[in-house]
């Protein structure tokens, strides 16, 4: 990536528009996404890495804004991209509420929440799979906090209702390795993949048949890309709960891969409270379009705020971008769950 080779970082950084939107619901422990958007000769790019990362690991979430805002994404293969309706810990008639609503054929439940009854997430996943009926895909969302005999015995228990593949189950390599070779149900990694390299490894560990993968926090589209052809694995691309100007770049990255079998994690805007443009990316019978995205002068001042220590993060993330190489290839950092 070209992160400073080919700007002046007072230059990309100086124009920066800092954002603060809330959250419907609590995630990662947050309740407002910040983050700053850039534009550029090309378009806007949004940099928005979570606050406890620092200048290295937000070098590759500066890569990612700058490849937006001055050059661009690789033609797309597609001019939509499928995406899934995310179905939180709710209860069963909630869950119903929102696949009926959503539009989307694919579902991805989240499970093994903490202070909930396995019971639950039964109640939960045969509600979603009577909602969306036999031919919709379902999904399950561990977010690493099973046990090994646990993933092994729920997965089995939720494939009762026909899961398309469970996701991290387990939180390490060797745990996901542990459940995929006791399950029939395809594993993906989410959680366990946030650097370039961690792909690689995954495979290699025999840890997961799908990869889980983010543009912001891999460092871009380009970088993205690389990532996948590398690791060779089926990729689901998913957001890292941006506006849409940062959903925008997932949209490009799905939209350019070879091959694109899953529906993507890239229907989260729903999750924000407002957006930077003044036609949010929504899905429409479950797809995204393939579009850029516009910032909205009105809407962005609605939810805009003080630049400055955006400016300083931005350029601080830059310097340790062109200190540590290339973006996505250095060994700090890691993304959001998503
Ligand atoms: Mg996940």
């Amino acid at each position: 990536m070209t992160a400073a080779s080919d700007t002046d970082p007072a230059g990309t950084t100086a124009g920066g528009r800092a954002f603060a939107i809330g959250l419907r619901n609590r995630f990662r422990g947050i309740t407002v996404r910040e983050g700053m958007l850039v534009r550029g000769p090309v378009g806007w790019g949004e940099f928005s890495p979570f606050a406890e990362y620092g200048p290295r690991e937000a070098s590759r979430w500066w890569a990612a804004c700058h490849e937006a805002a001055h050059r661009g994404w690789p033609e797309p293969l597609r001019d939509r991209v499928p995406v899934n309706v995310t179905v939180p810990a709710v209860g069963p008639e909630r869950a119903a509420e929102i696949v009926a609503a959503g539009g989307c054929t694919t579902a991805k439940v989240k499970v093994a929440e903490k202070g909930q009854d396995w019971r639950e997430d039964v109640a939960r996943v045969e509600a979603v799979r009577a909602a969306i009926g036999p031919s919709g895909r379902v999904r399950v969302d561990a977010n690493g906090a099973w046990d090994v005999d646990t993933a092994v015995r729920m997965t089995r228990e939720l494939d009762r209702f026909d899961l398309e593949y469970v996701e991290q189950p387990s939180a390490t390599l060797d745990e996901l390795a542990a459940v995929r070779r006791r399950v029939d149900v395809p594993v993906a990694a989410d959680e366990s993949v946030r650097r370039a390299e961690d792909p690689l490894r995954v495979r290699a560990a025999g840890a997961a048949d799908i990869v889980v993968l983010k543009v912001q926090p891999l460092g871009g589209v380009r970088a993205a890309l690389r990532v996948a052809e590398a690791c060779g694995l089926p990729v689901v691309v998913s957001s890292a709960v941006e506006t849409s100007v940062g959903l925008a770049a997932g949209v490009a990255l799905a939209a350019a891969l070879p091959e694109l079998p899953y529906a993507c994690g890239l229907a989260t805007m729903q999750m924000l409270t407002a957006d930077v443009t003044a036609v949010p990316l929504l899905p429409e019978d479950g797809f995204l379009p393939v579009r850029p995205a516009v910032v909205d002068e009105e809407a962005l001042k609605a939810v805009e705020t003080d630049p400055a220590d955006w400016r300083a993060r931005a350029a601080a993330a830059e310097a340790a971008g062109a200190d540590a190489g290339p973006a996505g290839t250095d060994a700090a950092g890691e993304g959001p769950a998503g």
